[in-house]
């Protein structure tokens, strides 16, 4: 009868539950005292997930913990230490209960604490695109957010078993899980030389998909099992006599490959079951390297071998660190057989990969000629070639942190992308597409609006919001990382800057002719373009409207003898304005650094709310134009120069503004806009009018704070009678 204190106290009585005992039984060291303490130990981390998980069900109906408990043993039977085994007993108490991380820190110390919280935030990445590159993407993010490949182990095994119990969840459910294994799990375990869970994994996901052929295929192998047992006794026995008279102990067995594979394999061949020759292989598991070279003799002295389906994986290993023999032959009846020859040690390998290493004292030499090209695992093997060959110590040198120059971040979708590190939502725009990067007009980030120059984090959810008019700014140079971003970026500027150039060479060209009555010369300056070494009129246009060359020095190139005909005088209100801007120097940000000595750029005048880029003037400090400013410089040539500056500024600050208003001619109109002004208690510091055939320009210098007080006065100054058209001008050509 049980002790009834065994429920609570089982080891003072030494009674476990019956569950408990055959964990244990999976986890052995080398020593009666180890063990005592590992006893103790994986008892406390059961004791503490019984009660944890009581009363929580699967879907299956069972006890909820049963799944860690099965985790546990599969981490086991892998021979990974007690500590991953206690790892997967514990792996779902922070998710799932109301354990927390400082409860297990407490009871089972910092190793054990670590796997759990890297498990549980494993828990929390999901997996939504089936693009191939994704699911790359995806694999690393697993590896960059685990850090210790015992996580990703652990892992593993939470996956095999609940692949295992897939059939009591939802239809939907079983698909989803079935997919991300299939895309994720498979290669990832391939990857790290899991061979036999990537087999197993992969069964599962075929029979969860296609339930139907996998049932088909199923039932014609159990249907073939005696015959197949009688082939490899056939082929087995000669081998083992053999193999006994030079003394080298071996296993043999046959064993059918796996489901997924064989149905892999009917589908690319279009072929039937029983046509399929290749569904059996032998396996010889000896106990040294030089065996399986004996091995090997022994086989192609008995059979003919088919001599282009040799491979020496043991001289030289796979990429993921598989070693193995293989080899085919003809065997009996004619049959074409393939023998896999292998040490019990790269057995263990093939069960849980790169992670077996550590249980082998002369684990170091035979990882020589692994693929080193590929990044993560020679990293790896460096580290297990050259660390000390102590169990315990090796697998604190399995921990990872590769990929640490990427984040992951993700799509509103779940779709992962990966950047560098410091990346900005401008520089996921971009990564996502061209278009929505030159449309971007702001970003959310984990739902909360952000400024564009945010760094990005690892696992951040990035909206992009978008807008047709929108445009890049020059701003956005100064903080993106990503060449695609940065080449997009100058590639819109350049052509935009030229655009603008021609046309504001073109207004200027226009204007100033009709100013000096000389309308007729247009089409003769823009045909002179050669004159002025320009291979296109356009061209000549964007250095006018860059203000390189003036319409006086174009005229007098054109036409020497011609006097000089250009109305010198400056507008004085005009004058007065600049100057008066430029003497305001206060109420700028640099890069968070204030009062600075700036000046405003002659050619537009920025306000509050306006978005604004310094630019390092040769000698003469910083000028702050407005971002979209048309005097700014060609990127490709001056874009090291352009800072991003702020404003900086109290709410009662003023600033002058200069707006041009056309209207009709009539009699009030002046009164009238004035009226409109002083109703918004601004103060007006010059009007200057001017008429010409019934038309009235008028000319307004204000004192506001900011744009949005601006876009008010605009709507009602537009509702007065007879006005036409409004704009705020900073330009000296008008
Ligand atoms: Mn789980």
């Amino acid at each position: 009868m049980q002790n009834p204190l065994s429920r609570f106290i089982p080891q003072l009585v030494g009674e476990f539950p019956k569950q408990f005992m055959e964990l244990f039984n999976q986890v052995s060291e080398s020593t009666d005292k180890e063990n005592e303490e590992i006893k103790r130990l994986l008892w406390e981390a059961y004791d503490f997930g019984v009660s944890h998980h009581e009363g929580q069900k699967r879907k299956s109906g069972e006890p909820y913990f049963n799944h860690c408990v099965e985790v546990a043993k599969l981490l086991a039977d892998w021979k990974m230490d007690h500590i991953t085994v206690i790892g997967g007993l514990l792996h779902d108490s922070v998710e799932d209960t109301g354990a927390s991380l400082a409860d297990i820190r407490e009871k089972f110390g910092e190793d054990i604490t670590n796997l759990v919280d890297g498990v549980t935030k494993l828990g929390g990445i999901k997996f939504t695109s089936r693009a191939e590159k994704q699911a790359g993407n995806f694999m690393k993010m697993l590896l960059s957010v685990a850090k210790d490949l015992r996580v990703i182990i652990i892992k593993f095994a939470d996956r095999l078993h609940n692949m295992q119990t897939i059939e009591h969840l939802p239809r939907m459910k079983q698909h989803r899980i079935a997919v991300e294994t299939r895309d994720v799990f498979v290669p990832l375990a391939h990857r790290l030389g899991m061979a036999n869970v990537k087999a197993h994994l992969e069964d599962l996901v075929f029979k969860t998909l296609k339930p139907k052929e996998y049932k088909d295929l199923d039932s014609k192998i159990k249907s073939s099992r005696k015959e197949r047992q009688k082939y490899i006794k056939l082929l087995s026995d000669p081998l083992q006599k053999e193999l006994n008279k030079l003394d080298i102990t071996a296993q043999i067995y046959g064993r059918v490959k796996s489901h997924a594979s064989i149905y892999g394999k009917m589908v690319k061949r279009d072929k039937k079951f029983d046509e399929i020759y290749d569904h059996l292989a032998v396996r010889i598991v000896v106990e040294k390297i030089e065996d399986c070279y004996l091995a090997l003799g022994i086989i192609h002295n008995q059979f003919t071998p088919v001599q282009e389906r040799f491979k020496d994986f043991i001289a030289s290993p796979k990429s993921n660190a598989y070693q193995s023999i293989h080899t085919t032959i003809v065997g009996p009846n004619g049959k074409l057989m393939e023998i896999q020859i292998r040490t019990h040690e790269m057995e263990a390998t093939a069960e849980i990969g790169v992670a077996a290493h550590w249980q082998y004292k002369e684990g170091s030499s035979k990882l020589k000629g692994v693929d080193t090209h590929i990044k993560w695992l020679r990293e790896l093997v460096d580290i297990l070639q050259s660390e000390s060959s102590d169990p315990k110590e090796f697998m604190n040198l399995l921990k990872i942190d590769l990929f640490r120059d990427e984040i992951f971040v993700f799509t509103p979708n779940g779709d992962l992308q990966q950047l560098p590190i410091d990346a900005t939502p401008i520089d996921f725009a971009f990564h996502v597409h061209t278009e929505i990067g030159l449309h971007c007009l702001g970003a959310k980030v984990n739902q909360r609006i952000v400024p564009l120059n945010t760094q990005l984090q690892n696992g951040d959810v990035i909206e992009i919001i978008t807008s047709k008019t929108q445009k890049p700014s020059y701003g956005w140079l100064n903080f993106v990382v990503t060449t695609k971003a940065r080449t997009h970026i100058k590639k819109v500027m350049v052509k935009q800057q030229f655009e603008e150039s021609v046309h504001l060479g073109k207004e200027i060209l226009t204007k100033t002719l009709r100013r000096m009555k000389m309308k007729n010369m247009y089409d003769e300056i823009e045909g002179s373009h050669k004159k002025f070494g320009f291979n296109n009129s356009e061209q000549l246009l964007e250095v006018i409207g860059k203000g390189d060359i003036t319409i006086r020095e174009i005229l007098q190139k054109i036409n020497p003898e011609q006097e000089e005909v250009l109305d010198q005088d400056t507008d004085e209100a005009e004058k007065s304005f600049f100057d008066f801007a430029r003497s305001k120097t206060k109420g700028i940000k640099l890069q968070g650094i204030s009062n600075l000595m700036v000046t405003f750029g002659k050619c537009c005048n920025p306000i509050p709310g306006d978005e604004m880029i310094g630019f390092v003037t040769r000698g003469r400090g910083i000028t702050v134009h407005k971002s979209d400013c048309k005097s700014l410089p060609l990127l490709n040539k001056e874009s090291d120069r352009l800072i991003p500056v702020e404003w900086d500024v109290d709410r009662k600050d003023l600033f002058n503004v200069r707006i041009k208003i056309i209207g009709e001619d009539r009699k009030g109109l002046l009164n009238d806009l004035t009226d409109c002004i002083n109703k918004f208690d601004l103060n007006i510091i010059s009007v200057d009018s001017k008429v010409k055939d019934a038309h009235a320009r008028v000319y307004f210098i204000i004192q506001i704070n900011n744009v949005r007080q601006l876009d008010r006065l605009f709507r009602k100054l537009t509702k007065v009678a007879g006005v036409d058209f409004i704009e705020r001008t900073g330009h000296s050509i008008q």
